[in-house]
């Protein structure tokens, strides 16, 4: 049985542009605290809203390059990447991953449309229903092209809906939320348990439990951890947590990820 955080596959340096941490220092956090192998994986957002495209590739890979060879096998770092709205923007995605050799792709829904669902007024004036119900209709859209391997934060509009609704349940969404799931057994996209939100007022694991049971009664079994950490005191936190849940839901394995190949780890 894993007694440490085996692995963090969801963080973020100042290659994104929400965090000022330099790759060295989430990799030399992550080496302090134990954990054994890493993955960066920087924002890529080609949404409308998010230009000038922020993403240098070229420079993440030489820092990455740079930082691997100081490591000293003291930690596995892993190249990744979280593009946002993959499904949108097939073209430009192709492009970046016939030219980089990562270990592994998260795709992530953080604008449905053109609506931001880390808009906490947006969430307030459309509520609760309205909010999951197109965030998981467009999701389902998501998961039918494969051009990813995770799916980032399942559930995450209710990271900063959470305290404004304070009525979230899978359960009303239940037919849209097995399409997405069923999407990604078919396809072979692993789910991203994310921390994040519990550090955060929300203070939920992503996804909510619920789904990672009906995920496991379907038949899933690929799951990543990731701390969607921004900062270096991030790094890990709460994955002993979302460990624990995962094995309270009955799912047997995590997934590591070498040059987009998935490998099965019993827990
Ligand atoms: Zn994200
Ligand atoms: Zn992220």
């Amino acid at each position: 049985m894993l007694s440490v955080i085996p692995f963090d596959y969801h963080m973020h340096s100042n290659f994104s542009s929400d965090s000022d941490a330099s790759v060295c220092a989430m990799c030399e956090s992550a080496i302090q605290k134990g954990i054994p192998e890493v993955g960066l994986t920087e924002h890529y957002d080609l949404h409308p809203k998010e230009r000038p495209v922020f993403y240098q590739p070229e420079a993440w890979w030489e820092e990455i390059e740079h930082v691997r060879k100081n490591l000293n096998g003291q930690l596995i770092l892993r190249a990744g990447v979280e593009i946002g709205e993959p499904h949108r923007f097939p073209e430009e995605v192709k492009a970046l991953l016939n030219h980089y050799r990562y270990d592994f792709v998260i795709g992530s829904l953080h604008y449905v449309g053109d609506d931001f669902m880390f808009d906490n007024k947006l969430l307030e004036r459309r509520g609760a229903d309205e909010i999951m119900q197109s965030y998981f209709l467009e999701l389902g859209e998501m998961t039918r092209t494969p051009q990813f391997d995770i799916l980032g934060h399942f559930d995450v509009p209710v990271r900063n809906g959470e305290p404004i609704w304070r009525s979230y349940d899978p359960r009303r969404y239940e037919a849209l939320i097995r399409a997405v799931l069923q999407n990604c057994i078919d396809r072979g996209i692993a789910l991203d348990v994310n921390s994040g939100g519990l550090r955060r007022p929300a203070n939920n694991l992503m996804p909510d439990f619920l789904i990672l049971r009906w995920y496991r009664e379907m038949g899933g079994q690929h799951l990543t951890l990731g701390s969607d950490a921004h900062y270096p005191w991030d790094v890990g936190l709460h994955l002993d947590q979302a460990l624990k849940f995962i094995r309270d839901s009955g799912l047997k394995f995590i997934t590591r990820y070498e040059r987009r190949h998935a490998e099965l780890q019993p827990l």
